[in-house]
């Protein structure tokens, strides 16, 4: 090996970024750390092509635990990750997420709300009649309520979090080298190092495996089975002249979410769970035709000055999708407890990037978690097949 590092951090995205700022704000920490990353430049990164906003309707209460450090670590981004001098905003907008439901769902979306609540979240229960109220441009045909977040729920910009987080750990001393892992050395059940794409490598003492969609085929070159598969989803940019006053992210019954986004609107849809097929890890054309049906169909009925729009834009992304149980997969190995995962968020990683990233830093320094504990989350779930199921996946 041509180099050495305490720890050594397989992807530079938001996940990896976040941890070494972490780690690197820790007084109790005094080692190196390097971050690998192939695409400097992130133009396949999920960090890069996020959606990047942030809810606490969730139904698993870790993760409204991860969700509710993260609104609170944006809310005060610029003293976190400023550089000295610098002004830093990454746009943060908290108008709330209105997740609807039917009559048949409706129980489930209350009993969800409850339990948010009861774990620190500002969530309701809206009626029909309240929607109205509050947003008198839409139509709650076929709804029965729907889940609002009276504030901890919005949009921010993800990208400038990303780059945030990694230019406050490199100037903190992270080493960013670019290239790609090739090779993972193992010794029995430790992790000696890895080789990269330019024929050196980097013995370590700890590595973190933090390669977003990729992290299934990077766990593959240590010998490990992870199930973390690169998805791809489809996201649209379009102009209308609606004027929408306090719109939220507006998620319709059968999962088609808009939402503003600086003088237009983001809008998409996850495909259907029996057709979400592995993508092809260089496919990044945009799939048009969920625009076409059901986007626009559904828009257009629910919020009626969208029948009137155009379509300016869009992209696609990979997400790092969990097909075991579409939630994280954060902390040590069990059998190689040399290695850490942070990976696996299946669409709501960016939002949660601050609290995985200090997770994933506690246990490297402390051995421990000490202000979330997600051991729910651990690998061993994914070894012993016992998935603990997120039920508002988006
Ligand atoms: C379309 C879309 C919409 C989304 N919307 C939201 C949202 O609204 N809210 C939310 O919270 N989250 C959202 N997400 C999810 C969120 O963006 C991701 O969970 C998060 O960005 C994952 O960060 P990461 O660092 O794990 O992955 P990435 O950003 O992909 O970073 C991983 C890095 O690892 C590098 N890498 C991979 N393999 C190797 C290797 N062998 N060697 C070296 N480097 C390697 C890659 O180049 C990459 O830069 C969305 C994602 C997508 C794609």
């Amino acid at each position: 090996m041509s180099a050495t590092s305490d720890i050594v951090i397989v992807g530079g995205g938001v996940m990896g970024s976040a941890t070494a700022f972490f780690l690197l704000s820790d007084p109790a920490f005094t080692g190196s750390v390097t971050v690998v990353e192939k695409d400097p430049a992130y133009r396949f990164a999920s960090s890069a092509l996020s959606a990047s906003s942030i809810r606490q309707q969730f139904s698993t209460p870790l993760n409204i635990h991860l969700s509710l450090f993260g609104i609170a670590f944006l809310r005060d981004v610029e003293r976190h990750l400023a550089l000295p001098g610098e002004r830093l905003s990454i746009g943060l907008r908290e108008p709330g997420y209105l997740i609807m439901a039917t009559g048949d769902n409706l129980d489930l979306l209350r009993r969800n709300v409850e339990l948010q609540r009861a774990h620190g979240a500002n969530t309701t229960v809206l009626s029909p009649d309240e929607m109205k109220q509050r947003f008198p441009w839409i139509e709650t045909d076929g709804v029965a309520g729907a889940g609002f977040g009276l504030t901890g729920e919005g949009s921010f910009d993800g990208p400038a979090l990303m780059q945030a987080f990694r230019r406050k750990a490199a100037s903190l001393g992270a080493r960013y080298v670019a290239a790609e892992v090739v090779g993972i050395d193992r010794a029995g059940s430790r992790i000696t190092g890895v080789r990269l794409s330019d024929g050196t490598g980097i013995a370590c003492g700890q590595m973190v495996l933090a390669a977003g969609p990729w992290s299934g085929a990077v766990a593959a070159l240590a010998g490990i089975d992870l199930p973390v598969r690169p998805r791809k989803r489809s996201v649209f940019v379009f102009r209308s002249p609606a004027v929408l006053p306090a719109c939220p992210l507006v998620i319709d019954t059968n999962g088609v979410w808009v939402r503003p986004e600086g003088d237009g609107f983001l809008a998409g849809v996850s495909p259907p769970e029996h057709e979400d097929a592995d993508a092809d890890p260089t496919d990044f054309e945009i799939d048009h035709h969920f625009f076409e049906d059901p986007i626009w169909p559904t828009i257009a009925a629910r919020i009626p000055a969208f029948e009137s729009l155009r379509v300016t834009g869009g992209w696609a992304g990979h997400y790092e999708y969990n097909t075991l149980d579409h939630n994280a997969v954060i902390g040590p190995h069990p059998d190689i407890p040399n290695l850490q995962f942070v990976t696996g968020f299946s669409g709501h990683g960016m939002q949660q990037s601050a609290a995985a990233g200090r997770a994933i830093a506690e246990q490297l320094v402390h051995g421990r978690y000490l202000t979330i504990d997600a051991t729910e989350f651990g690998y061993a779930r994914i070894r012993d097949g016992r998935p603990v199921r997120e039920l508002n996946v988006i």
